[in-house]
Formats: C-alpha cells, structure tokens, sequence
C-alpha cells in the first residue's frame, strides 16, 4: 500500500501538468515555452571595414530638419536597415557624448563625463584599440577638437572628459593610423611643455596643419601614419566656411582602405556642431552642420558600395535642443522650437550598410552598438 502510494506521490507532479496541459489548452496549440532572445544572429559573410559615423546631438528631429530644409532628401534614406538605441548613461536619463561615445567604443555604459572607463573610472578597452590589436588600420575624423569627448573615447581613458591634455597624450599609446581634427594646442602649447606634434613625427607620423594648406593639398605618403590638424582650438562652423569633414572622411576611406592592404579598418567620422547648434539653440547652425554631416554620409556610402565589403553604421550620442517641427512649417521653411539648451533622452535612430546591416535593425541600448560590430567582424 505504501509503495503505491509513494508511486502516486512519484507521478503526480507529471500527471498533475498532463492534466493542467489538457485542461488549459485547446489540443492544436503548442505549449507556450519561455526561451531566451537569440544572440544576435552570426553574419556568415562579415565585412573587412567598419566605418561608425555619429552625428552629435543628432535626433530624428534634427534629421527632420535637414531633411525638409533640403528639399525633402538626404543620403540617410539610401539605408537599408533602420533600428533605435536607448542613449541613457549609468548615472543619469540624460546622457553626455562622453558616456555616449563610451557605450560605442567598449560596450559599457558609463557616468557621463566618463571616456573610456567603466562607472568607477578604470580605463576600459576600444574598438579602436581593438582593431588595432587585431592588425588593423584604424581613423578617427571629427568637426571638433581631436581631444573631444565623442573622439577621445574611442583612443583614450580620462577621469572627466576636460583632461584635454591627458587625452592628447594619450594619442600616442595607441597607434591609430589617421586622424584629423582641431585643437592643436593640446598638442603643442602645453602645461607640461611637452611637444607632442614633435612627438608623433618622431614616432614617424606625416604632421600638418591648417596653415600649411588645405587637407587636399598635403601630399600622401601612405606608408606613414597620418595626422592633421583644421584649428588650433575648436573648428569653426560651416556658416563660417568650414568644409573639410567631406574632403577628410574621403580621404579617410581611400588613405586606410591602401593602408591597411588585406586586414581592414575601423574609422569613425563625427559631426559634431549638430550638437553645438543645438546646445545655441540656433535651428540654422544645427539644419548647416546636419547637412553637412549628411553630404560626408553620401561620400562614405559612394565608398562602401564601390568597395562592397565595408559595413557604415550611423547614428547620434543623443538629441540636443529637444527640438520639435511647430505648425506654421512648411518645406524649407520650418518653424522650430527647443525645449532646452541640452540634451534629451529621446530614442536615437541607428542606421546601417552594408555586410552585416542586417544586425541594426530593432530597438536595444547603445551598448549593443559595440557588440554589434564585434558579431559583424565574428569576434
Ligand atoms: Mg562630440
Ligand atoms: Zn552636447
């Protein structure tokens, strides 16, 4: 009698899920069976280049903007993957490109200010840093100072994103192969005296600056690792005649594309005023520099569908301004507003070309950005 009890006992919880199964679903339905997300799917031809292009305090309003101040067309939509990234950082809603740009380069979120380091400060692998370990070729080109945040947190690990000087410096531990920004005197009028223009060439960099000429002057040795410098502080805006962003992303592409032969190359290009005229609340400032951005958009896809095996994403830090479209607008002649003079936690538009797009698309948080690129290139 026992025996048969405890055999009962031994069965029930099976024939008590028999009977809950039968009782509770109509027979042709499948049991409902919670599994975890795929990983993202392995891309089975992944690319030889990856080329990250981030519009500073660029939001879907700000490509709105552009878009409809320039006859209702932008190299943008010859995208065929769109997905969405959560911007926000490890210790506020609102992110920095600091902690934006950090999320891109490592994979974490970070306090805002934070470049290159984790939420305690400890300095944290790149992308960048990365692909160079891996033997490739690596760029960054930017409309700011070369030491601002969105650049330096894919080369450099400081505290606070104002250590200029420290993230200067640093530009000489890793050994990226091309670079162009402003802000020279970071380099070359420093507290500690250091010369650091003397420094690169030394370690056998071609070194130019703005008043040597323009950037398509300079002769290319592409043997040489390459740096330039637009400004000695920040660069000016395209109302004011600045124009190299195309030019030098071009120039990027062609330059590591021969540089780095068979192995590839990570590049990021940044436009980075969008954020500043967002940040003056200045709608004709932000609508110039987002089109610009987009012109050196359609020059780096040129590249990629010429080359075929270079993967361009897109996408912004975060929005500046919280600028909205008001009635009244019509093309070309919009009326704007903005709801702050900095940043909002909006969704960020994301988009993607090339071999391995297809890993863009959906909503997931700006770290997987970081990842993403990592399944793209199969490490
Ligand atoms: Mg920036
Ligand atoms: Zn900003």
């Amino acid at each position: 009698m026992w025996k048969k009890v405890s055999q009962l006992i031994k069965y029930l919880p099976g024939l008590f899920t028999l009977l809950l199964g039968v009782a509770c679903s109509p027979p042709s339905t499948p049991p409902q069976v919670m599994v975890a997300p795929d990983p993202p799917p392995r891309v089975t031809e992944g690319p030889k280049n990856i080329i990250l292009m981030i519009g500073d305090g660029m939001g879907i309003s700000q490509i709105s903007a552009g878009l409809y101040q320039n006859d209702n067309q932008l190299n943008l939509e010859r995208f065929p993957i769109v997905g969405l990234h959560k911007p926000y950082s490890s210790d506020n809603l609102i992110p920095d490109s600091a902690s934006g740009a950090t999320a891109f380069s490592t994979g974490r979120k970070t306090y805002n200010g934070g470049v290159g380091v984790d939420e305690d400060g400890n300095p944290i692998g790149t992308i960048l840093e990365e692909a160079e370990e891996e033997g490739l070729s690596t760029g960054l080109v930017t409309t700011s100072t070369i030491v601002h945040a969105t650049p330096a947190a894919f080369i450099a690990h400081v505290a606070q994103r104002n250590e200029f000087e420290a993230i200067a410096a640093q530009f000489l531990d890793t050994e990226i192969d091309f670079f162009v920004g402003g802000g020279r005197k970071y380099f070359s009028r420093r507290s500690d005296e250091r010369n650091l223009l003397a420094e690169l060439e030394a370690a056998g960099y071609f070194v130019a600056s703005f008043e040597k000429g323009e950037l398509t002057s300079m002769e290319i040795d592409y043997r040489r690792n390459f740096a330039y410098f637009t400004s000695e502080a920040d660069p000016e805006t395209v109302q004011q005649g600045r124009h190299y962003l195309k030019p030098a992303s071009k120039l990027a592409c062609t330059f590591l594309n021969r540089k780095s032969g068979e192995e590839g190359f990570f590049l990021m290009i940044e436009g980075a005023q969008i954020d500043w005229g967002g940040h003056n609340q200045d709608m004709d400032y932000m609508v110039s520099e987002m089109i610009d951005f987009d012109e050196t958009i359609g020059a780096v896809l040129d590249f990629a569908e010429e080359d075929d095996q270079t993967l361009v994403i897109v996408t912004a830090d975060h929005e500046t301004g919280g600028f909205a479209i008001n009635p009244g607008s019509a093309q070309g002649e919009l009326i704007g507003a903005f709801t702050s003079d900095y940043h909002t936690a909006v969704l960020i538009p994301v988009f993607a070309y090339g071999p391995g797009a297809e890993l863009f698309g959906g909503v997931y948080e700006n770290t997987a950005i970081y990842q993403k690129m990592r399944s793209a290139w199969g490490w």
